[in-house]
Order: C-alpha cells, then structure tokens, then sequence
C-alpha cells in the first residue's frame, strides 16, 4: 500500500478525527470524515477509535472506491461518494452529536429560527431515513444536501459538506450548537422564527461573498 499518497490529508483528517471525540460529535468510532482532493479520496477506516487512527490507517479510495493505500474504509464510503459528485464538495463530515441526532427524530427540517442557519445555505432538511452505508441513504442525503451544506440524516445523525475539512468541521459543530439551541427554545415554549425573508438574505451576504470559494485550501 502507497504510505506517502494524500500524506498531509490524511495526518488532517486524524487531527480532525480527535477534535470530533474532544467536541463530542461522536462516541467511540462512530461517525466519519473525508477529504477529497482531484480525484482521490481519503476517508476515515471502519472501526477504529479515533484515538487509534494513524495517517497510514487512513484509507484512500479512486472515484469508483476502490482502495488504494490503508485500512478498510467506513461502511458509509456510498454516502461519501455520491456527496463528491457535487464539484464545491471538497469534504464531507458525519457525526452522531447527540442534539442534531436527537432534532433529525423530530422534524423535516430545522426551522429558521437563527440567522446562523445561513452557514448551510438555508434551511437544513432531515434525510429520509435508510439503513447505514446503503445507496438508498446516500441518495438521500445527496437530496436533502441540495443547494445546502450540511443536512440532518432521520433517526442517525448529522453529515456537512465545504470547500476544505475546516469548513465542514465548522459546519458540524455549529449544526450541533443550532439543534441544541433550538431544542432547548421548544422544551420552554415555542420558539419564534426569523422575520420572513431574513434567513436567504443573510444567506446570500454570507454565502454570497465567495465563502465557498476561500474556502478552497
Ligand atoms: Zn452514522
């Protein structure tokens, strides 16, 4: 196996992988992290605590995901593929943080009830739920991932999308922040929305400023 291919991406993606257990986005080794860069992709190994990952454990896949360098990729390789079809998609993020799992069983979509929404595009959709590391899940969150950069995956947990692995990172964590604001706002009352219109205009300030552009590594 080629040790030295996608070397600096995949030291990243370990990196990455101890911030997600360090910021509670996932328990034990669930959850999974990818990079793309032209046509390759380094992605997380199945079944390996996070705190065990080394560079070389980290698998790298060609376009049809076959396995060039590492150990066995994440049984969600589908997910990860049909979210690279998209050519902004640089890499991809899922976890199981505990409030975004807990909102993707209650709703079809977060409502917009904070302007932070925006880092998403819009509002962010729950994927229809089907089984882990199935194309019909993949599918599904490819949909629910339309014109958007991070959705809800029902009765699973969360996947963002960014330009760079800082960016989807970023997504993530901050989709966890909104699922627990908003849980926490319906558990006292019934949060109010943003004033109508509020959530494209401040998505199109936000987006609209070639974000996905620097987010470009
Ligand atoms: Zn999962």
């Amino acid at each position: 196996m080629n040790e030295t291919l996608l070397a600096a991406e995949r030291a990243r993606i370990c990196d990455y992988g101890r911030r997600m257990t360090a910021d509670r986005l996932v328990v034990g080794s669930s959850g999974n992290i990818s990079v793309r860069v032209g046509e390759l992709i380094a992605v997380t190994p199945t079944g390996i605590e996070y705190a065990d990952l080394t560079p070389d454990s980290i698998s790298v896949l060609d376009p049809g995901g076959r396995r060039l360098a590492g150990d066995r990729p994440t049984s969600e390789v589908p997910l990860h593929l049909a979210l690279y079809e998209r050519d902004d998609v640089r890499a991809v993020v899922h976890t199981h943080s505990v409030h975004a799992t807990a909102a993707s069983m209650l709703v079809d979509q977060l409502p917009p009830v904070h302007y932070l929404l925006a880092l998403f595009g819009g509002t962010v959709r729950t994927a229809r739920y089907a089984t882990f590391g199935t194309p019909e899940l993949a599918a599904s969150a490819r949909a629910a991932l339309r014109d958007r950069f991070g959705c809800l995956l029902a009765n699973h947990g969360a996947v963002t999308v960014g330009g760079n692995l800082a960016a989807a990172y970023e997504r993530a964590v901050q989709l966890e922040w909104l699922c627990q604001v908003w849980l926490t706002a319906r558990a006292a009352g019934r949060p109010r929305p943003l004033p109508a219109g509020e959530l494209a205009a401040v998505s199109e300030a936000i987006l609209g400023y070639g974000a996905v552009g620097r987010e470009r590594d």
